[in-house]
């Protein structure tokens, strides 16, 4: 994919405020410091568009991104922040769940994993409940330079077990730009459908 162009759209609190032009939407979501915003910034090639925060769990809204006036990357808050209220929390988690289950073009969810750990209860829960929508959904381990290369097979198993899913899963790093062309054509497949 050559970005040509990509801009912040808008930080949504309510989804009137989502963009109704149609475009199709990727959305990603995992917890607080899975490497999200690290991983949107590498995708479209911008340093800081998707801020990466200091302080995990501060991205209350949902943000859409339009890439070269064709389709939208949409972030969605970070769960498992523990220093939230259970309120606010509860508050995201509705928001969340209205947006993936109402969304019309959303064509895929990509749901982030750390590929050191086993995914959390957190995890584990929400992925469950994606498979349940009818929207395709792909599990993308983040931090992937964090392992050692023998170690990548056996990770990426664990965490297919543990997640009971045969969805895709696709090992990346932002850091050092691993497997982000491979990311790139899934999307691309999605886009040209
Ligand atoms: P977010 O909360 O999911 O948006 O996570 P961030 O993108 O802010 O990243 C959280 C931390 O993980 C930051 O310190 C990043 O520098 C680090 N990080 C993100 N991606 C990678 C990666 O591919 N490799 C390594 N080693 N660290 C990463």
């Amino acid at each position: 994919m050559i970005v040509r162009g990509a801009e912040f759209e808008i930080s949504a609190v309510r989804p009137q405020q989502w963009p109704d032009d149609g475009l199709p939407e990727f959305a990603f979501l995992g917890r607080s410091n899975v490497g999200k915003s690290t991983l949107l910034n590498r995708l479209l090639n911008r340093k800081a568009l998707a801020r990466v925060s200091a302080q995990p769990g501060k991205t209350r809204q949902i943000n859409f991104f339009r890439i070269n006036d064709a389709f939208r990357f949409v972030d969605l808050p970070g769960y498992g922040y523990a220093a939230v209220s259970k309120r606010e929390r509860e508050q995201f988690a509705k928001m969340i769940d209205r947006y993936l289950l109402e969304r019309e073009p959303l064509v895929r969810i990509l749901q982030l994993v750390d590929i050191r750990h086993l995914p959390s209860k957190d995890d584990v829960a929400i992925h469950a409940g994606l498979l349940e929508l009818d929207v395709p959904v792909t599990v993308v381990a983040t931090k992937l330079d964090k392992v050692g290369k023998s170690q990548i097979p056996k990770q990426v198993r664990d965490i297919r077990d543990a997640l009971q899913t045969r969805v895709e899963i696709y090992p990346i790093s932002a850091e050092k730009r691993l497997g982000l062309d491979e990311l790139w054509t899934l999307l691309e497949s999605d886009l040209d459908r």
